[in-house]
């Protein structure tokens, strides 16, 4: 039991197991730094913080962002408006010079095309209003009758656009904006109408070219509205303004050769601008590329037949409009650097610690599962080889039990060869040498292995167990020739119960799903010493039944079989008789006078004397008769093969053996004879056992009526009281 428990300790070893609690936690953040109530709530610590710390950095960004879009609404809404305006005073200046020209086209003054009173007048209107480049009166051929600039009278107009119009016109006619020679590459529209008679006779036409102001001197009132606004840098701000066609007539960014430019790129800007009266746009800068916020807005000059719609479109850098925005941002960095940074610092301390924990955490996991699946196997192991154990206190006979190890130790192992040595009387001599496995010269292998003292001695002794890897290496060691020695592992396990060495287990040449392997593992190992600890215990549990049963069949004091073994053995033998049709004789020897040793010497010195008597009577027998003591001092002997003739010799040499020789005793020698009755079986006269003993007893009587110290067999074969004695018993 004690063995057994040994093996269940090896087989789950009780190492302890390197974990959290035996192996500091190894981090270089030190959460122990941390009050206690941290530590346990860290991971929630962390979270909160993390999460307080991710929102405040959106809300912030969202907040930055809403700013910036108020920033460019209200911006953009305030260019809007400056636009807006400046095309009212753009349309107002352009009515204010179409009534002019209106007024003019109908004065006598200008009817009755007197030169120097016309030119004088037209000067003062020019000078009245600077944007008038030009302004003059044609006969009805075209030619100039009177001009501000008086180098001009007499010039040829006729082949001028506004001239032939105004041909066909009745009313103030208007020629869209364009870049003009007139106007020294500035840009200028021009207003003309016909001259007719009271009776409608045309009599030539009055023309006016004007130039439009710099948008900036229009924008100019407005841009004081937005004087306090950063963005109003001069720097950042320009202006288009774009006629009928979508050429740019005034612009403030000049080209290189300081000429505007007079195609408008086709923008987002320019597309709204065909769409929509006013507004603003965010789009790109079509030559610096830059994000801008464009506001425009429409000129509607209705008065003009067909309507003119000119456009204004203001550009402004959309980083100078975020000025303050951004400045305010990066003070905001330098807070969010100041203040959320040591936070991160925490949060990241502790998510590092929290991963270190979680890493261990996970690594012990891994190293329990797989200390469980491996406990789990070696328990599976276990379980089945108990249970095959088992299977070995249930045999009945030693040879049974002993071939059942064998077999259990060769399938438990994987060995391809199993032998067994068995002892006899714990001398560790070998009696009996069992193999298993197909191979003679393996089995023979094995019992070289044994042979050799380096092998041989280490059995037996402390653990009982011997395991040789790699065999083929040691064979020079062993001084065995490699070719008589297929072994490539080999196993020994002594077979033990206490002090009692009943054998050893030999196994050879582990096979495993890979093939031969060179050695037997730690596994293997212990499930043959559990097997070998088991066979043990069984094989003495059954000489402790063989013992009881022989005690229960022999006699205490004399060792000879009792009453009741004599008897079933001289059943056994009548049986054989039966079949075999042999003789067998039955013989009762009864000391005389037994009672009076007892009397005279004592008790023990007539014990001395039965035992002796019992010796002799042993070392009498044949190896084939049977001894058995049936009385006090009274002896059954069973003869098997024994005719009368024999019976007689075999009974006197009983009798000799007595009483021919003193016996020594502690009261000297005593000189003690017996009487002895005989009868034999056979298949003439096949009488029962108890029959037989009554005719061993009346010859026995006999014997004793006559004087004792002597033998009697009946019936003798050639008496005639045969019958008779045979109906008497
Ligand atoms: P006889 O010659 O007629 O056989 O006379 P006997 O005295 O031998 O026979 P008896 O039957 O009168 O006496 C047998 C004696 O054997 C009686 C008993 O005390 C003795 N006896 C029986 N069993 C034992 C025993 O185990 N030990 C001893 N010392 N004496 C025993
Ligand atoms: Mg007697
Ligand atoms: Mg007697």
């Amino acid at each position: 039991m004690e063995d057994q428990q040994s093996v269940l300790a090896t087989l789950h070893p009780a190492k302890p197991s390197p974990g959290l609690a035996g192996t500091p936690i190894r981090t270089s953040f030190t959460t122990d730094q941390f009050p206690a109530w941290m530590n346990r709530h860290k991971i929630w610590i962390g979270t909160g913080v993390a999460g307080i710390a991710l929102l405040t950095l959106l809300l912030l960004g969202w907040t930055a962002y809403a700013v910036q879009n108020r920033l460019i609404q209200s911006s953009g809404h305030s260019l809007v408006q400056a636009a807006t305006d400046a095309a009212s005073k753009l349309d107002t200046m352009v009515l204010e010079r179409y009534r002019d020209i209106q007024l003019l086209s109908t004065a006598p003054l200008t009817l009755g095309q007197n030169p120097e009173a016309l030119t004088s007048y037209l000067r003062n209107m020019a000078q009245a209003h600077p944007e008038y480049q030009w302004v003059g009166v044609t006969d009805s051929h075209g030619r100039i009758v009177a001009a501000t600039d008086a180098r001009q009278i007499s010039l040829d107009r006729s082949q001028n656009r506004w001239f032939q119009l105004a041909q066909t016109l009745d009313r103030v006619g208007i020629l869209d904006a364009q870049v003009q020679d007139e106007s020294e590459g500035t840009s200028a529209f021009t207003v003309f109408a016909p001259l007719h008679s009271p009776d409608g006779r045309f009599l030539g036409a009055v023309a006016a070219v004007v130039g439009i102001p710099p948008l900036r001197h229009i924008l100019d009132d407005t841009m004081q509205v937005l004087k306090n606004i950063e963005w109003t840098d001069a720097s950042h701000l320009e202006y288009q303004l774009l006629n009928e066609k979508g050429d740019s007539i005034v612009d403030s960014t000049l080209r290189e050769d300081g000429q505007p430019n007079v195609r408008q790129p086709e923008s987002p800007s320019a597309t709204m601008l065909k769409k929509q009266q006013q507004g603003f746009i965010q789009e790109t800068h079509h030559r610096r590329g830059t994000p801008i916020v464009t506001a425009y807005a429409q000129v509607n000059i209705a008065h003009a037949d067909p309507p003119l719609h000119w456009g204004i479109l203001i550009h402004v850098d959309e980083a100078s409009i975020l000025t303050p925005i951004h400045s305010f941002l990066r003070e905001l960095s330098v807070f969010a650097i100041l203040i959320l940074l040591p936070l991160f610092g925490l949060v990241l301390g502790m998510l590092k610690a929290l991963y270190g924990e979680w890493a261990i955490t996970k690594r012990e996991f891994q190293r329990a599962t797989e200390a469980e699946s491996a406990l789990r196997k070696r328990t599976e192991a276990l379980d089945t080889l108990v249970v095959a154990a088992q299977t070995l206190s249930a045999q009945q006979d030693i040879d049974g039990l002993l071939h059942h190890l064998l077999q259990l130790a060769k399938n438990n192992s994987g060995a391809r060869y199993a032998a067994l040595d068995v002892y006899h009387d714990n001398s560790r001599k070998t009696t009996r040498f069992l193999a298993a496995g197909n191979d003679d010269q393996a089995a023979q292998a094995i019992q070289t292995v044994l042979l050799k003292q380096t092998a041989g001695e280490s059995l037996g002794q402390e653990s009982g167990i011997i395991r040789l890897n790699h065999l083929r290496e040691h064979w020079t060691a062993l001084e065995i020739p490699t070719a008589h020695a297929p072994l490539e592992s080999f196993l020994g396990v002594s077979i033990r119960c206490q002090d009692q060495f009943f054998g050893r287990i030999f196994l050879a040449n582990k096979i495993t799903t890979q093939g031969l392997a060179n050695c037997f593992s730690e596994l293997d190992e212990q499930a043959v010493l559990t097997l070998a600890v088991q066979a043990g215990t069984a094989i003495q549990n059954l000489q402790l039944l063989h013992d009881s049963k022989e005690q229960a069949r022999h006699d205490s004091l004399t060792g000879l079989l009792n009453h009741s073994a004599t008897l079933t053995i001289l059943a056994q033998e009548l049986s054989r008789a039966q079949r075999t049709d042999h003789p067998v004789a039955v013989l009762i020897a009864d000391l005389d006078h037994f009672k009076k040793v007892n009397d005279t010497y004592g008790h023990p010195v007539g014990d001395l004397v039965l035992r002796e008597t019992a010796r002799r009577l042993h070392e009498t027998a044949r190896r084939s008769d049977h001894v058995g003591r049936v009385g006090g001092e009274e002896f059954l002997i069973v003869a098997p093969d024994c005719d009368f003739h024999a019976l007689q010799e075999c009974a006197e040499r009983f009798r000799i053996a007595i009483s021919d020789k003193p016996f020594e005793t502690t009261s000297g020698p005593l000189t003690i004879t017996v009487s002895i009755g005989a009868t034999i079986w056979s298949s003439e006269h096949p009488l029962n056992s108890e029959r037989l003993r009554k005719m061993a007893d009346y010859a026995l009587y006999r014997v004793k009526s006559r004087g004792r110290n002597g033998i009697n067999i009946v019936p003798h074969p050639n008496t005639s009281e045969a019958d008779l004695i045979r109906k008497a018993v």
